[in-house]
């Protein structure tokens, strides 16, 4: 779907009345007659009506189409007795609401009032309307008074609010990039296709996200069997960046946070997770949809501090997207902000492994979680699974005891976890390692190998960002690298022993 929104014209008055009529019944008609509806539709938005609100100078319209149709209408007015620009009108029809063309339409708004000096933003909306509220409340808006509100016959309370849109001093703020909201309470969508909705918006304004894309289509894989167990080897170019990313503190604190809000590309938007976080296309993405969520505040890579929202995360968008988490030092390419990823569920072999070696539970320990060790992987992994995210969280703090930390140093230990939720229970892989990245890896010359373990590589499908190593890897390099930087199934077993249950 390409989405484009341009001035009103002339011609879209038929299909602003169809917009404003078709979103009225179905936001209004609750609490307000049909007829009184048809009736002020008539009486203020005939076509006559409608050009004389044209020719206003203080007024501006714009038209959002999807695909070349007119799908969402925004009308601005600049109230000169008040000093005060109003979003008039914002109406999206109902089939194409939280698709974040809303939230396009009040940017321009906001552009607006920027551009005219002014310092807010203000809107009237239906009290009844408490869907819309909370839409403009999700985005700043604070309404401090009740005024009544007649359509014909009919009377009802109007709820006026603003909101402040002074710009950020460091550039674009976040609000601005916001694409839309996710709050959990009301959603019109699941999480899962707000995000569709983001990406294929992205790719469209984006070009470097497009050609992320385009790369990925390139990719070549192979399947190569490590025992009994396939592991499949993704070339992937695009990937180079995040591989070679270097990330010894001295690099990390010189470099420019490339996930915080304010650096992001100016083409990059965004979904509001939660408050806190930010929901983003991965430019260098490994699988056809792929996301970055990333904290709206430049805070570390931790586990400990974010493992109830990383739970929160796989429900919300469970079962179609597995949640993934890379430890400071075992694959995050920004080990100084805190961020997860989202990928399309049953494309990593582990999903499938994991699932065929269910019988070998080690521990049960008190409560509704049960954690076991696996079999037959390229390396040990232990899962974790349950029902309720209090006990889920409780055990995956009680593997990362066991596993403990560098014994000086207050850091979480090295792990990778791959999260995913379906029929109302969490399922988590966690990769226990034993370093950020193999000897291979540091080699010079024909020795060689640009692989730079994370969740992913863990979950069984190695990215090699050269040629040259996607062609060389084979069952015995895959082994050695596992080896040295996982723990095998033997050591995965001590540490289960270990834990009290
Ligand atoms: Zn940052």
């Amino acid at each position: 779907m390409e989405i484009l929104t341009r001035p009103w014209r002339r011609a879209d008055f038929p299909a602003v009345r169809k917009i404003l009529w078709e979103t009225w019944s179905a936001a209004y008609s609750a609490f307000i007659p049909l007829e009184d509806l048809k009736a002020y539709l008539e009486s203020t938005y005939r076509i006559d009506a409608l050009s004389e609100i044209y020719d206003n100078p203080h007024v501006r319209g714009s038209i959002a189409e999807a695909d070349g149709e007119a799908v969402g209408y925004a009308r601005t007015q600049f109230h000169r007795d008040e000093k005060r620009l109003y979003l008039a009108s914002l109406y999206i029809l109902p089939g194409f609401q939280g698709t974040g063309i809303g939230g396009r339409l009040l940017r321009a708004a906001e552009d607006e009032a920027l551009a005219n000096r002014l310092k807010e933003l203000w809107v009237g909306v239906m009290a009844q309307n408490v869907h819309a509220g909370r839409w403009y409340e999700k985005r700043g808006f604070h309404f401090v008074l009740e005024e009544p509100f007649r359509m014909a016959r009919t009377t009802v309370p109007h709820r006026i609010g603003y909101k402040v849109v002074v710009q950020s001093v460091q550039g674009d703020s976040l609000e601005r990039r916001l694409f839309a909201a996710f709050s959990g309470e009301d959603e019109p969508l699941p999480l899962a296709d707000m995000a569709a909705s983001l990406l294929e918006s992205q790719r469209g304004q984006w070009p470097a996200l497009a050609e992320g894309y385009a790369v990925l289509n390139g990719a070549r894989t192979r399947e190569i069997q490590v025992g009994v167990a396939s592991v499949r080897v993704q070339y992937n170019p695009g990937r180079a960046k995040s591989s070679t990313a270097p990330v010894d503190p001295e690099s990390i604190r010189n470099r420019r946070c490339f996930l915080c809000p304010d650096h992001l590309p100016p083409e990059q938007e965004g979904i509001l997770y939660r408050d806190d976080y930010l929901f983003l296309c991965n430019p260098a993405p490994i699988f056809p949809v792929h996301y970055t969520i990333s904290h709206r505040r430049h805070l570390p890579q931790s586990l400990s501090d974010s493992l109830e929202t990383f739970l929160q995360l796989a429900e919300d968008l469970g079962p179609r997207l597995v949640v993934l988490y890379n430890g400071p030092r075992c694959g995050a390419s920004a080990p100084d902000h805190l961020h997860f990823q989202a990928v399309p569920a049953r494309l990593l072999p582990v999903e499938a492994a994991v699932s065929a070696s269910r019988g070998r539970t080690i521990l049960l320990p008190r409560g509704a979680a049960e954690i076991f060790g696996t079999d037959g992987l390229w390396c040990g992994a232990i899962v974790i699974e349950g029902g309720r995210k209090a006990d889920v969280a409780a055990a995956v703090r009680l593997v990362m005891s066991g596993l403990g930390g560098p014994a000086d140093s207050p850091e979480e230990p090295m792990l990778n976890l791959i999260a995913s939720y379906w029929g109302g229970r969490w399922r988590l892989i966690l990769f226990p390692r034993l370093k950020h990245r193999p000897d291979a890896y540091f080699r010079e010359g024909a020795g060689r190998l640009l692989v730079s373990p994370g969740a992913v590589d863990m979950g069984g499908l190695l990215i090699t960002p050269r040629e040259e190593d996607f062609l060389a890897m084979d069952s015995a390099r895959i082994h050695d690298i596992f080896r040295e930087v996982a723990f095998d199934e033997r050591a995965v077993e001590t540490v289960l022993a270990s834990l009290p249950g």
